[in-house]
């Protein structure tokens, strides 16, 4: 017999109620069986799988993703949890979760009108509304505050100008974007339309990380946002942009502790079964030590995942103590992937073990929603009370 979950070895499932938990066994059984069979065809063919959309909707997963009232998510540790289990299937899955939860629908929840979040909250939670959010442009991406996409007043609303780029879900409905007022050089949000006259969205292609994501390059000419649609809690940087990437980050930290609990699950199941020198593979002390080195990595990402949502969810919580722990995280869990592709051999490169798309995917989390460096450089200047961003003149 052996550990066959590493959700379960911490009792992960004893931190939500009785009855999130039944709905999370029921959802990544429900992810077994309708999903994981044929996602990698997706992932192969680098396509967004447009079939599942009515078959998520069905389950109801956005529901849990998106906070109360419009939605059942009672916290963001429940939230994370259920984007983990995604991402234990396939993190460009879970990945499309928190782009068009954490991201579009929190932005519009936590900084919209009330008649923004009634007009769509619950069509963006029912997926009959989906896209994307918009703060990377061509010139500006570590350096987000310098952003150039600019707005000016117009009669009615405002006209958009400018590019961003790789977003996530940018080929679909709507977006948030994220653009600078020229007449007091704010950066402000705006709910766009993506069939508006003037947008021209691209996908990127020749992407090798979370392949079923759709990324799109895309430019505004005098697009025009009517005033309705300006988000006006969402006025500022650090007032706007900043809280939304608090949230998006921590649920980074669950997608990365969705990627080890697939890279463990998986790996458990492939060493006590292969066999070579007439035992399992998982009689090699040189495999324990590694398989010792995913759990342990595993239960360090959960644990402060769990920490960091139980402070959010206190409102004690500060940019830079979930941006080191957004670090700390996806680094870590590089490494998981890393060993976990290496003690599948030749098998370790084929999608269907997933050990190899957690390797790539890894790269992708290390990366977005602020790489390993700027989160460090963010949790830094929290520490040390001196901002490193730039190199001194
Ligand atoms: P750069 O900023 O050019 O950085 C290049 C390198 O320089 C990095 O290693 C970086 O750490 C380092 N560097 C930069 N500045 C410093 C510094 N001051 N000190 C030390 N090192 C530094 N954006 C969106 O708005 N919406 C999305 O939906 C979205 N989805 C994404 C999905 C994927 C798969 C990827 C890869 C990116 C996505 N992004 C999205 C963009 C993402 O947030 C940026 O890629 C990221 O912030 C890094 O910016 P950059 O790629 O321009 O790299």
């Amino acid at each position: 017999s052996y550990v066959d979950n590493a959700f379960d070895y911490y009792r992960f499932g004893d931190l939500i109620t009785k009855e999130d938990n039944e709905f999370r066994l029921k959802l990544r059984a429900w992810l077994e069986k309708e999903i994981q069979p044929t996602i990698n065809d997706y992932v192969e063919r680098a396509e967004f799988p447009e079939e599942y959309i009515p078959k998520i909707r069905e389950t109801q997963v956005f529901h849990y993703l998106v906070d109360q009232p419009f939605g059942k998510g009672k916290s963001i540790l429940t939230q994370g949890i259920m984007a983990a289990e995604l991402s234990r299937i396939d993190a460009g899955l879970g990945t499309f979760a928190i782009v068009q939860a954490g991201l579009l629908t929190a932005t519009i929840d936590q900084l919209g009108s009330e008649a923004q979040r009634q007009k769509y909250v619950p069509l963006l939670r029912d997926l009959q509304l989906t896209g994307g959010w918009g703060l990377t442009e061509n010139k500006f991406g570590s350096d987000a505050t310098s952003l150039q996409t600019t707005v000016q007043k117009t009669e009615g609303g405002w006209l958009l100008n400018g590019d961003k780029t790789w977003i996530g879900n940018g080929n679909r409905d709507i977006m948030v974007v994220w653009a600078r007022n020229v007449e007091n050089n704010k950066i402000q949000g705006f709910i766009v339309d993506l069939k508006s006259k003037g947008v021209r969205s691209e996908v990127l292609k020749h992407k090798l990380a979370l392949r079923i994501v759709q990324n799109c390059q895309i430019t505004f000419t005098n697009v025009f946002i009517p005033e309705e649609n300006m988000l006006s809690k969402a006025t500022d940087f650090q007032k706007g942009t900043a809280k939304i990437l608090l949230h998006s980050r921590l649920m980074v930290c669950w997608l990365a502790a969705g990627i080890c609990q697939g890279v463990y699950d998986n790996v458990i199941k492939y060493i006590s079964n292969r066999k070579q020198f007439g035992v399992p593979i998982s009689s090699f002390q040189l495999q324990q030590e590694k398989l010792a080195r995913i759990m342990s990595n595993t239960q360090a990402i959960l644990l402060v995942s769990h920490r960091i949502s139980q402070m959010y969810d206190n409102k004690k919580i500060t940019l830079g103590q979930v941006a080191l722990a957004k670090a700390f995280v996806t680094e870590r869990a590089r490494e998981v992937a890393r060993l976990g592709r290496e003690m599948l051999g030749g098998n370790g490169i084929i999608f269907d073990n997933y050990v190899m798309k957690a390797f790539a995917d890894i790269e992708a989390l290390y990366t977005y929603e602020g790489t390993y460096d700027i989160n460090s450089l963010v949790g830094g200047r929290e520490l040390t009370g001196v901002a490193a961003f730039k190199v001194p003149k």
